[in-house]
């Protein structure tokens, strides 16, 4: 496809349609939003989220949205939503950190407290002091209440194995570990008897990895963890500067009051519609989601993601009221839950939801400006749920690729889609293959089969950091992202045959991206895979023009479209004893089984006795553990056998050995997750 063809042209919607879109969405407005949610610590079930959810949804009842709501779903850490147990709700009110270099100790007392007491006391300066009132990042997740805790510091070096303790006085002691310290505390607290933790964890690898030293990164202790304690995060400097002191021989006498705490509380989950006018699709939805909870302030990960598409909302409902769009034939709806939990809390307690979504436009992380070092992407969904709508996205990217390029390139564009305070780089977006590790996770997985378009940037040096500020966050990117977003999910609200011969153009380029995509993958593998790669391929572009079937008008709402038959594609796997043994998913329990912070598997494998799968930790070509694991249970549809399986997995990630799929395959049924089809 010649890119000079249609560069002018955008794709899919009338043109007085697009440039309606453009010029309303403001990135200026999305970041004003952004400013005020970055300002709440927004852990899970706390107060900091509340407020957030609260400002959330006064912005959408002053937009004018219909249905505008919190909702509420109990979470006390015994209720399970599906496959998610569901984590309590955590607060902190005091969190701080003393650390005094000893130099001397004297003589002191009597105090006012203690008239009659003369004591030993230890005397120096005071080298660090933290405080989770201006600096909440601080305090790691789920620590708990301690008053007056001291103690020295002790080096622990990772502190995730025993011999990192080896011949430490930790017992009523402070450690100090370079690992997560939700990673040290069974350990550390639990079996070696130390107070607390102080951590210098780093955050995600990426290639500006370590670089800046002062970066505190967010971080929480094992939620369900017997060992109960409370955490400390420091920047890597500071940790490199206790260690030094440490080694010196400097003896660090520490004092800590943490006044925080687990306990029941609820996920709340903000919701608003504008309702579809046509009488037949109303029904159906086209949802957008985000992420409303992470660290403060948390600007791109993932305040940017909601306001973003709370500037979709504003857009289109003032778009429709000002008759500058048709009315919408389907219901479009808008989440802001809390990441992965609060998702899997809607859709399992209010099955409604999952019934009546048909697609959604997810976004997380999609505001980075170049300080961040993010490329953005339009990433496809498993390829366990085929489906167009990915390719629909990818269409409007590509278009603000093309314009966004021009303009950077000549200063002319008809749409070069800048904010007047924002950046004018070129945007760049990728159409990527799957990658996990959102809320559009639980949706497309198998017993939701919702597709979900995901927009979001990667890498991000400042992601889970103090340094992710509202700064970094580019308002043209933010109109963009909106722009991709908007236009993607009016398109399906008011699809309502299949589509056309735009529609079709639009999945013959989003096919010739994956193929390319599948070409350079074929060139890795041995020849004994390229058949079983092309085979798989074949069936999936296939279900992807069949997927526009799902959104042709019917008389009734259903999932299922009578009489339509799937494309069959010539050729089979070989294959013999093990291979030909098929496995359906059960309907229960919904939802993937490792989620946040709760790994449903592991727990039910160790109560069934059953060893940990090999497959959970190979590695692939394209992918490892828990992807194929995620991949391997979705492909279970009482139709694939084991073989079939094991290719379509092969396909995604990377050629596994049959007898993997097979032995996680009948962990799966000892659980209970999955059942022979005989
Ligand atoms: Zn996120």
């Amino acid at each position: 496809m010649a890119a000079g063809t249609r560069a002018q042209k955008p794709p899919l919607l009338p043109e007085k349609d697009v440039a309606a879109l453009v010029k309303e969405l403001s990135g200026e407005t999305a970041k004003r939003n952004l400013e005020g949610i970055a300002r709440f610590h927004r852990q899970r079930g706390s107060q900091g989220f509340h407020a957030a959810a609260e400002l959330v949804a006064e912005r959408l009842r002053a937009y004018g949205l219909s249905d505008v709501a919190i909702l509420q779903f109990p979470a006390d850490g015994k209720i399970f939503y599906g496959t998610q147990r569901s984590r309590p709700a955590w607060d902190a009110e005091v969190g701080e950190l003393d650390i005094m270099e000893v130099r001397r100790t004297i003589r002191c007392g009597p105090t006012a407290e203690n008239p009659n007491v003369i004591a030993d006391c230890l005397d120096g300066p005071i080298i660090l002091h933290e405080n989770y009132e201006a600096e909440p990042v601080v305090l790691a997740e789920d620590s708990e209440t301690r008053r007056d805790a001291v103690g020295l510091l002790v080096d622990i070096g990772e502190g995730t194995k025993e011999s990192d303790y080896t011949g430490k006085d930790v017992k009523d002691n402070i450690v100090l570990a370079s690992a997560q310290p939700g990673a040290v505390q069974d350990l550390a607290v639990g079996k070696f008897g130390a107070v607390g933790i102080v951590s210098y964890a780093q955050n995600q690898r990426t290639a500006w990895w370590g670089e800046d030293e002062n970066q505190i990164r967010w971080e929480h202790l094992d939620t369900f963890s017997p060992n109960k304690t409370w955490a400390f995060m420091v920047s890597f400097k500071t940790g490199r500067d206790l260690r030094e002191r440490l080694v010196k021989g400097q003896s660090l006498f520490m004092h800590a009051e943490v006044k925080a705490g687990q306990h029941p509380g609820n996920y709340e989950v903000v919701t608003a519609t504008i309702p579809g006018a046509d009488a037949k699709l109303k029904d159906e939805e086209i949802a957008f989601s985000c992420h409303l909870d992470h660290q403060r302030p948390g600007a791109n990960d993932n305040a940017s993601g909601c306001v973003t598409i709370l500037e979709v909302a504003r857009t289109l409902q003032k778009l429709i009221n000002d008759g500058k769009l048709a009315r919408l034939a389907r219901t479009v709806r808008f989440i802001f839950p809390p990441e992965i939990e609060g998702t899997m809390a809607l859709l399992n307690a209010k099955p409604e939801f999952a019934k009546r979504i048909k697609a959604v436009v997810h976004m997380d992380m999609v505001g980075g400006g170049p300080e961040t070092k993010a490329v953005f992407h339009v990433t496809r969904g498993p390829m366990s749920l085929p489906s167009f709508v990915h390719d629909v996205a990818w269409a409007f990217a590509e278009w603000v690729n093309e314009e966004s390029y021009q303009f950077a390139a000549t200063g002319k564009a008809d749409y070069p889609m800048i904010a007047p305070e924002g950046g004018k780089e070129p945007l760049r977006a990728e159409y990527s293959a799957y990658t996990m590790g959102s809320d559009h996770d639980v949706y497309q997985d198998s017993s939701f089969g919702i597709p979900a378009i995901y927009l979001n940037d990667w890498p991000d040096r400042y992601i889970h950091t103090n340094f992710d500020t509202a700064a970094n966050i580019d308002p043209t990117k933010l109109k963009r992202a909106a722009f991709i977003g908007a236009a993607s999910g009016y398109f399906l609200a008011t699809l309502a045959t299949s589509g056309g011969v735009d529609l079709s153009l639009a999945v013959i380029q989003g096919r010739s991206e994956r193929v390319m995509a599948m070409e350079r993958r074929v060139r890795q593998l041995p020849t004994s895979e390229t058949e079983a790669l092309r085979r798989v391929l074949a069936q999936y572009d296939g279900k992807v023009s069949w997927s526009l079937n799902q959104f042709r008008p019917r008389p009734n709402s259903s999932l299922q479209v009578p009489g339509e038959v799937q494309p069959s594609v010539s050729g089979q796997s070989k294959t013999g004893g093990d291979g030909l043994l098929i496995f359906s998913r059960k309907v229960e329990p919904r939802g993937p089984l490792t989620v946040f912070g709760y790994d449903y598997f592991a727990e039910h494998a160790k109560a069934a006795g059953v060893a940990t799968p090999k497959l959970l930790s190979y590695e692939g070509l394209w992918g490892s553990g828990e992807e194929y694991a995620y991949e391997v249970l979705n492909f279970a549809d009482g139709k694939r056998n084991t073989q079939e399986i094991r290719d379509a997995a092969s396909a995604e990630y990377g050629p596994v050995p049959l007898e993997l799929v097979m032995e996680y395959l009948t962990a799966l049924e000892k659980i209970g997750a999955v059942e022979q089809v005989k």
